[in-house]
């Protein structure tokens, strides 16, 4: 089946093919969806049409760029059938349905070698939240330096499982059955007021402080809401008259149960935040509404696609995403979020 009539079928996949034909396609990506046969489907059509030798295809955009696959050519017909060496799956290990450590491993190994006749090298990890802790940390590492030519697809009918930095470090597109209704309905009302305020028509240095203020307050209330449900549960039971070395430890325990669960709750508002640049993202490539995880936000997104591109769009998605590494290294909070806000290319 061709990539136009799949498209049709999944139209998810439209995105895809948008990216293909304005040469900007990210080394990483991660479908997301209720039904492993259409994410399967969706790698697969993705693998061939960055590689079929009948399609023309060109490193630059140009308006003569076309994204398709023969689904006839020797290279589609390998990638059919799973036997074609530079396009390879990884998916869970039989017996412990676990993505193991040797099997990232051979994924890195053969990843740097230069591909035998693929124009791109293409890794589909199915199930990618069945990796375990050692397997993703080394993961990790072949997504921070991603090699040339090489595109990874991971594939989750539960992406929340997926370590947060390898969540941030791929491009999420979300196949028919996802559910994104829990990042809605926590996030969807103070990103309404922060899109509006960096997306405004002539936003300016003010709207920036505005919005970090907004983010600031949502940060704030995450805070307070954690340490109202903890300081019951550390301190309550503790008499009056208690010794000061035993408070002096609750009081540790408890500022380490808050900081804990803040960090979570942080990383949440931060990927949110990213999820809203991706709409705007997924609109400079004329995507439909649906596909958004923010449609309500449309407005706001469509506003800032249409001001800004796909490529500076992409580059606010890795600030915010190096933002979310920066946080991690103890840093000062307040000060890190006013210098990568400011640094927002829109
Ligand atoms: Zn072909």
């Amino acid at each position: 089946m061709a990539f136009a009539e799949l498209i049709s079928e999944i139209p998810t996949l439209g995105i895809l093919k948008k990216s293909i034909e304005s040469a900007r396609i990210g080394h990483a990506y991660l479908f997301t969806g209720a039904d492993r046969e259409t994410l399967d489907r969706a790698a697969v059509a993705f693998a061939k049409s960055v590689n079929c030798t009948q399609a023309t295809h060109a490193s630059e955009p140009s308006p003569s760029n076309v994204a398709e696959y023969c689904d006839h050519c020797t290279t589609c017909e390998q990638i059919s059938a799973d036997h074609h060496g530079d396009v390879q799956w990884i998916r869970p290990e039989s017996k412990s349905r676990l993505i193991t450590l040797p099997q990232i491993r051979q994924l890195m190994e053969t990843l740097h070698l230069k591909a035998n006749d693929a124009r791109t090298k293409v890794w589909m990890i199915a199930d990618a939240d069945r990796m375990n802790q050692q397997s993703a940390n080394a993961f990790l590492k072949t997504l921070e330096e991603p090699p040339e030519n090489s595109l990874m697809i991971l594939l989750s009918t539960q992406p929340d499982r997926l370590l947060e930095t390898i969540q941030s470090r791929c491009l999420r597109l979300n196949f028919p059955g996802d559910s994104s209704s829990t990042m809605k309905s926590e996030h969807q009302s103070w990103l309404e007021v922060f899109a509006r305020q960096l997306a405004a028509k002539d936003s300016g240095m003010l709207d920036r402080y505005k919005a970090l203020d907004t983010l600031m307050e949502k940060l704030a209330e995450a805070r307070h809401q954690i340490e109202d449900g903890l300081k019951d549960r550390f301190l309550g039971d503790l008499p009056n008259d208690v010794e000061p070395k035993i408070r002096e430890k609750r009081d540790k325990e408890l500022k380490a149960a808050i900081e804990g669960q803040y960090r979570r709750r942080r990383t949440d508002v931060f990927n949110a935040l990213e999820w809203w640049l991706r709409d705007a993202w997924l609109l400079s490539l004329q995507a439909e509404i649906s596909t958004l995880t923010f449609p309500d936000l449309a407005p706001a997104s469509h506003e800032l696609a249409t001001r800004t591109d796909a490529g500076k769009l992409l580059d606010n998605i890795r600030l915010i995403e190096k933002l979310q590494r920066v946080l991690h290294t103890n840093v000062q909070e307040t000060l890190a979020l006013e210098v990568h806000l400011l640094k927002l290319n829109l």
